[in-house]
């Protein structure tokens, strides 16, 4: 069985004293046999992150593949590890369109973090022209081959990928619950077809974009949905606490 992982994506926001306090409000909370909860931060708010959490999986928002050297500005899996932090997002559309992240660059990290015992929340998704021109499956595809070359089956078990359309990203238009089971079962499918049965029927699949406490739990009721990436709804306690509620 696979265990619902809902994690907030807080992007640059909160400093360190607001994710103590944060952190305080909400990590006794965030404890249910049918979930597991986690946030997504900045850099600088990982060691406070993992200071305040019992419950609450921390995970950085990105990582560099290699493990030292001149890349100004880069943080490395080996600096993650020494902090504690157990999950690391990687791909996300941010990263792709603002910092040339590539399928490519998503696969060296993604192996990097496995070998590190972090698990990689590998974000894909297609954006509104492509939806438009009923691109979406063939989008998801290359960006599954791409970013899980050369991994074994064990290895993608390990994953969560993140479905997010980009055009549901920040904006308020979230796919329908139809469109997100479909494209999720789709990747599980994929998988399936890449590596067998156990990958497939072991990875988590997450749907992302514009969720919030009032939607949560219609995707969590789809049979291929396996829990949320939740960027602006993650950022207020009291709307966290909700989509615990939610989901509990
Ligand atoms: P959103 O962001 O929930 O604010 O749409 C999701 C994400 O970027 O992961």
């Amino acid at each position: 069985m696979r265990k619902p992982i809902i994690v907030g994506n807080w992007k640059m926001n909160k400093t360190m004293a607001e994710t103590e306090e944060f952190f305080k409000a909400v990590d006794d909370y965030a404890v249910s046999e049918n979930a597991t909860y986690g946030i997504g931060a900045p850099f600088t708010d990982l060691k406070v992150a993992v200071d305040n959490a019992k419950n609450l999986v921390v995970a950085a928002e990105n990582c560099h593949f290699e493990d030292t050297g001149a890349f100004t500005g880069e943080v490395s899996v080996p600096m993650l590890q020494e902090i504690g932090v157990t999950h690391c997002i990687v791909g996300h559309s941010e990263r792709r369109t603002y910092y040339a992240e590539t399928d490519e660059t998503v696969n060296k990290k993604i192996k990097r973090l496995l070998d590190a015992d972090i698990t990689p929340i590998v974000c894909i998704g297609e954006t509104e022209a492509q939806f438009d021109a009923g691109e979406t499956t063939e989008v998801l595809k290359k960006q599954l081959h791409g970013g899980l070359e050369g991994l074994c089956e064990k290895c993608v078990s390990k994953l969560v990928i993140a479905y997010e359309p980009i055009w549901a990203i920040g904006t308020g238009k979230s796919a329908n619950k139809e469109i997100a089971e479909n494209c999720c079962k789709t990747i599980r499918e994929e998988i399936r077809a890449m590596l067998g049965d156990f990958a497939a029927d072991s990875v988590r699949i997450q749907y992302g974009g514009s969720v919030k406490p009032e939607n949560i739990a219609e995707y969590m009721a789809c049979e291929d949905i396996d829990g949320a990436l939740i960027g602006g709804a993650s950022l207020k306690v009291d709307s966290f606490k909700a989509i615990i509620d939610a989901t509990k």
